[in-house]
C-alpha cells in the first residue's frame, strides 16, 4: 500500500470510530491548532519568509491572523451551526417535525496552493473539522518550507490519524487522487482544477475548487483617483502579486492613464521607498519558473514603471504598462506577479462589455464615486466576488462567501460557509405513526374529493400570501386544532 493510500485508510478508520463527531473532540481540536498557531509562530514566519521573502509583519497580517479569526469564529458558533436547524412547515406537516440536521461528511481531500499556504490550506482545514470530518492534507510543494513546518507540526498538535499531512509533488498528490474521498476541496490553477474533478467524478465525489484568473480593476474618471490608485497598488503588489484575488489589469479611459500611473507610481515609493528591491515588505516571486513565466509575459508591452528585475533573487519589481492592447501576451493569463496593465476603454459600458467576453474572474474591482456605476457593475457582470472602492477586503469577511464561478470556481467557503460546504445538510422530516386522518387524502383510491383537499393543502393554503396576518393566524389556528385533535403531538426534540 503507498504511503498516500496508508493515510487515506487511516483517516477513514479513524472517522468510522466517530470520535471526530462530538463537538467537545471538534473543539479541543481547533483549540490545539490555536495553540500550534500561538506556540510555533516563530517557526511558521520563518519558514514563509524562506519560500516567499515576506517580513514577519506581513506573513502575519496576511495570514496567520485571518485562520486564528477563523478558529474563534468556529469556536464561538460551532455549537449553534451544528445544531438542528428549524425548517419552516407547510399545512400538512403542521404537525410533524421538520429540519435540517448538518452531519460531517467523512474524509476531506484538502490540496493547497503555495501563494498563502497557511490560508488555502488550514482555513479548510478548520471548516472540516469544525463540520465533524477527517481531512488528509495535501500542502504545496511548491513552498518546500512551508509544507515541511505543516508536516512536522501537525501531528504533533492534531490527531494525526484523523488529520495526516501528505507531502509531495505531482505524482504522490495523483497517487492521492486515485482514493475515494467525502469531499475534494482544491485551491490552484484552472488546469489542475480540470484534473481533480476528473478524479473526483471516478467516485461520484463532490468538490470545492478555489481557482483563479483575470480579475479586472474599473476606476471611473471621477473617483478619487490619488485614493483609488493608493488602495489598488496595496492589492497588486502584496506578496509580489502572488494573490489569487489581486487586481489583474486595470480598465480605464485615456483621458485618466497618466494620472493613474503617476499615482500608482507614488503609492509604490511610498510603501515600498524607492529601492523595492531592499525593503523588506517587498516579497519575492516564488522561484525561477514562475520567475520566467512573468517576464516573458511582459515582451510587447510599454513598461510604464519599474521594469528591472533580478533573476537569482527572483525579484520583479513593481511594474505598471502602459497602452496594453487585449492581444497582448499579459492579457492572455492571469498573471500571479507584480504587473499591472492598464487596458483602456471609452468608459463603464465598454469595461463591462470586456469584462464580459472573458472568463468569470474571482473577484471584481470598481473604484467609482457614483453608486449607480457600481450597481450597473453588479449588474451587468458576474464575478466570485464584487468589491467597490477597495480591494482583496472582502477575503477578511467572514460572513461571505469566498469563492469563485464559472472558470473561477466552485463553492465557496470561511465561517458558516466552510461549516456548511464541509457539512451534508440532512433534511429530516420525523412524524408520528398516528394521525392517519390527515394522511388519507394521498392514499389509493385517488378520487376527485382527496385530490381537493391536497389542492386546498398544498395549494391554496400555500398561496395565502395576501391574507390579512389575522386572518391567516385563525386559519392556521383552526387547522392546528383539527390536526392535534387527530394527533397524539408528543414534542421531538432534535438533539
Ligand atoms: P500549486 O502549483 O501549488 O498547485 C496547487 C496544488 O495542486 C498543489 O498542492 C500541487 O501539488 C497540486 N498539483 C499541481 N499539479 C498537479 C497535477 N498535475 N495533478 C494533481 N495535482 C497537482 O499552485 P498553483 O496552481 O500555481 O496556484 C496558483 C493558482 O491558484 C492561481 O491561479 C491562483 O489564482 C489560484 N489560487 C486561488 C485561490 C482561491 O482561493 N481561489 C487561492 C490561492 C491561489
Amino acid at each position: 500500500m503507498s504511503r498516500q493510500q496508508q493515510a487515506v485508510v487511516r483517516a477513514r478508520k479513524a472517522f468510522e470510530t466517530g470520535r471526530s463527531r462530538p463537538l467537545e473532540y471538534r473543539i479541543h481540536q481547533l483549540k490545539n491548532l490555536q495553540r500550534l498557531l500561538n506556540e510555533r509562530r516563530k517557526e511558521i514566519v520563518d519558514a514563509l519568509k524562506k519560500d516567499l521573502k515576506r517580513s514577519d509583519e506581513s506573513s502575519q497580517l496576511f495570514e496567520l491572523v485571518t485562520v486564528e479569526a477563523e478558529i474563534n469564529l468556529m469556536l464561538k458558533n460551532l455549537k449553534e451551526w451544528a445544531s438542528a436547524r428549524p425548517a419552516s412547515k407547510t399545512l400538512v406537516t403542521l404537525a410533524d417535525t421538520v429540519y435540517i440536521q448538518p452531519e460531517p461528511l467523512g474524509v476531506v481531500l484538502i490540496i493547497g496552493a503555495w501563494n498563502y499556504p497557511w490560508a488555502v490550506t488550514i482555513q479548510p482545514l478548520i471548516g472540516a473539522i469544525a463540520a465533524g470530518n477527517a481531512a488528509v492534507v495535501k500542502p504545496s510543494e511548491v513552498c518546500v518550507h512551508t509544507a515541511k513546518v505543516m508536516e512536522e507540526l501537525l501531528p504533533v498538535y492534531l490527531d494525526k490519524e484523523l488529520y495526516p499531512v501528505v507531502t509531495g509533488g505531482v505524482p504522490e498528490t495523483q497517487e492521492l487522487l486515485r482514493q475515494k474521498y467525502d469531499h475534494i476541496f482544491y485551491t490552484g490553477n484552472s488546469t489542475v482544477g480540470k484534473i481533480i474533478m476528473e478524479a473526483a467524478a471516478k467516485h461520484l465525489t463532490p468538490v470545492t475548487l478555489e481557482l483563479g484568473g483575470k480579475s479586472p480593476c474599473y476606476i471611473d474618471k471621477n473617483c478619487d483617483i490619488s485614493m483609488a490608485c493608493r488602495r489598488i497598488t496595496w492589492g497588486k503588489y502584496s506578496n509580489c502579486g502572488q494573490t489569487c484575488i489581486a487586481p489583474d489589469y486595470i480598465l480605464c479611459e485615456p483621458s485618466i492613464q497618466d494620472r493613474v500611473i503617476e499615482e500608482v507610481k507614488k503609492s509604490i515609493k511610498e510603501f515600498y521607498t524607492d529601492n523595492p528591491k531592499t525593503c523588506p515588505d517587498y516579497a519575492r516571486i516564488i522561484n525561477q519558473r514562475h520567475f520566467k513565466r512573468i517576464m516573458n509575459m511582459m515582451e510587447g508591452s510599454k513598461i510604464a514603471v519599474g521594469g528591472d528585475n533580478d533573476e537569482s533573487d527572483c525579484y520583479i519589481a513593481p511594474t505598471v504598462l502602459r497602452d496594453v492592447k487585449p492581444e497582448a501576451k499579459v492579457m492572455q493569463d492571469e498573471i500571479f506577479g507584480p504587473l499591472l496593465p492598464i487596458v483602456l476603454v471609452s468608459g463603464l459600458d465598454e469595461a463591462i462589455t470586456f469584462i464580459n467576453k472573458r472568463e468569470k474572474p474571482l473577484a471584481l474591482y470598481i473604484f467609482a464615486q457614483d453608486d449607480k456605476m457600481i450597481k450597473k457593475m453588479r449588474d451587468q457582470t458576474s464575478s466570485g466576488g464584487l468589491v467597490a472602492n477597495d480591494c482583496l477586503q472582502h477575503f477578511a469577511i467572514s460572513s461571505l462567501p469566498f469563492g469563485g464561478v464559472g472558470n473561477s470556481g466552485m463553492g465557496a467557503y470561511h465561517g458558516k460557509f466552510s461549516f456548511d460546504q464541509l457539512s451534508h445538510l440532512r433534511g429530516c422530516l420525523i412524524k408520528k405513526l398516528n394521525n392517519e386522518a390527515m394522511n388519507s387524502m394521498r392514499y389509493p383510491p385517488h378520487t376527485p374529493k382527496k385530490l381537493d383537499w391536497v389542492r386546498f393543502f398544498v395549494l391554496k393554503a400555500t398561496g395565502m400570501g395576501w391574507m390579512k396576518p389575522v386572518m391567516l393566524l385563525a386559519l392556521l389556528a383552526m387547522v392546528t386544532a383539527v390536526v392535534l385533535q387527530m394527533s397524539d403531538v408528543a414534542g421531538f426534540t432534535y438533539e
